[in-house]
């Protein structure tokens, strides 16, 4: 090995994780380094690379770990370290609209092309398996599976006005002549052009039966500051509504409940996190039914465990829980007496690749049967529902950027993955991406910290990342 003056590469950090050194990429890796982004070392290896200095050199005779660190390139000579990318030289993936700007660390192939896509392309080839939560069903499936069906409804829809859980509401009862119950948590912070949607889709779909929960603003608002305060996450609009309508589905006896988010939007998160190996082991000697796999989901979601979180999205579960507790107690009550209960929904997603067609297709359809309309002020179809939207971009950004964590920002993902899965062109694309809060700081961030009382001081001080945003 030659002689170089070694230094971590830009976006690696040595951190201490329940007291144990560990190497941090804040970063998204090439493959096959798609699991391997926190990596916990020994004492005596933590010495050797605090250590670097960008002035001693080594040599061949380094540790065999460093040899390799070395090989994989998380160490490297002075001169190979990158420099943070600017607006000027930032780098695109050359297949979807991934770039190094939104997603510093962001590592592409000698093609050019960014290492979600490389995980997507191996997908596709069955080279790695995604572990994607919950199941997807085609129409066949979910035709048989109701026929004998008691119960008024055959499937409980989680319903936001959005284009994509719109679709759905009209895909199941109207395509498919499901009996449906629409349920809608009305949360603060809508875009009037979602409750308006709200309105004319209630009209338009007379088969279908409607409930809509509006929390008191009184009760929320302290529960929401310390969300957004200690989590770092302004909205939980994704959150409540199961623990909300999951117990209505348990009372009505309703086979099913769905909610509208595309299957291939899943498929990120669940490529980069590791699986614990003993999960791995259970699930291939006991094949977990769906419903296993919906009480996995909902008992992770809803009850206390002893384990602290590993990654800042379990984080981001406990806060909402411990701030939401009342609100998660009807869920709880089930989980813990499931004995009691006739029948307990699963949890489903339409296969949406065959289901869902374009972005378009599918705002064509919603304008055409249902009269929905996309915001006033918004050109793209990511996200229509929530005002808040913008801020999540911008926090996630915010926390990415200053290596607070490793959560990768959503949006950009999803964005990035509809254009990789042919649902949206890439000048679309592109144009979607601008109009996320990632470039500029949302203006309803301060109507948000206003409307929660929550103040400059008192952010920083409620310990979470908040402190971060007013730098
Ligand atoms: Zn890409
Ligand atoms: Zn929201």
């Amino acid at each position: 090995m030659r002689e170089i003056t070694p230094v971590l590469q830009d976006r690696w950090e040595l951190r201490e994780i329940h007291s144990k050194p560990h190497l941090v990429y804040y970063g998204i890796r090439n493959y096959p380094y798609h699991q391997k982004g926190t990596i916990v070392i020994n004492r005596k290896i933590a010495e050797i690379i605090r250590g670097f200095d960008g002035k001693a050199k080594i040599h061949g005779d380094s540790s065999k770990e460093i040899r390799e660190f070395i090989d994989q390139g998380v160490v490297v000579d002075i001169k190979d370290k990158r420099e943070p990318p600017t607006e000027e030289d930032y780098r695109e993936c050359s297949r979807c609209v991934n770039n190094n700007l939104i997603i510093p660390g962001l590592e592409f192939d000698e093609k050019g092309v960014c290492a979600v896509c490389q995980y997507y392309d191996r997908l596709g080839s069955g080279e790695i398996q995604s572990i994607a939560g919950g199941s997807t069903v085609t129409d066949e499936e979910l035709m048989k599976a109701v026929e004998n069906n008691r119960s008024r409804f055959d499937v409980l829809v989680l319903f936001t006005g959005g284009k994509d859980s719109s679709f759905l509401l009209w895909y199941l009862a109207k395509k498919l002549k499901l009996r449906v119950l629409a349920c809608t948590w009305n949360m603060p912070f809508m875009n009037a052009s979602t409750l308006e949607n709200i309105r004319t889709i209630k009209q338009a779909l007379p088969e279908v039966e409607f409930i809509e929960r509006k929390s008191a603003w009184n009760e929320l608002q302290p529960r929401l500051k310390r969300v957004f305060g200690i989590g770092g996450v302004p909205c939980i609009c994704n959150v409540l509504a199961y623990a909300l309508f999951y117990p209505i589905a348990v009372y009505e006896n309703i086979p099913f409940l769905m909610d509208g988010i595309e299957f291939v939007q899943t498929h990120f998160m669940s490529i980069t996190t590791p699986v614990p190996k003993i999960f791995e082991l259970i699930s291939k000697i006991y094949h977990p039914s769906d419903l296993d796999k919906t009480l996995f989901f909902l008992k992770k979601m809803a009850l206390p465990t002893k384990q602290e979180p590993k990654n800042d999205f379990g984080k981001f579960i406990v806060t909402c829980r411990e701030s939401l507790e009342p609100m998660y107690q009807p869920l709880q009550y089930i989980l813990k007496n499931k004995g009691k209960f006739r029948r307990l929904p699963v949890l489903k997603r339409l296969k949406s690749d065959e289901a869902y067609g374009s972005w378009d297709d599918v705002k064509d359809i919603i304008t055409k049967e249902l009269g929905w309309k996309a915001p006033e002020n918004q050109k793209g179809l990511l996200h229509t529902s929530c005002a808040l939207e913008t801020v999540k971009d911008y926090c996630q950004y915010q926390y990415f950027l200053q290596k607070k964590t490793t959560f990768i920002p959503q949006s950009i993902i999803e964005i990035s993955a509809a254009t990789y899965y042919g649902m949206i062109d890439r000048d679309t694309a592109l144009m979607e991406l601008q109009e996320r809060g990632y470039y500029k700081r949302p203006e309803i961030l301060d109507t948000l910290l206003d409307r929660l009382g929550l103040s400059e001081e008192e952010a920083v001080s409620m310990g979470g990342y908040l402190g971060c945003l007013f730098r």
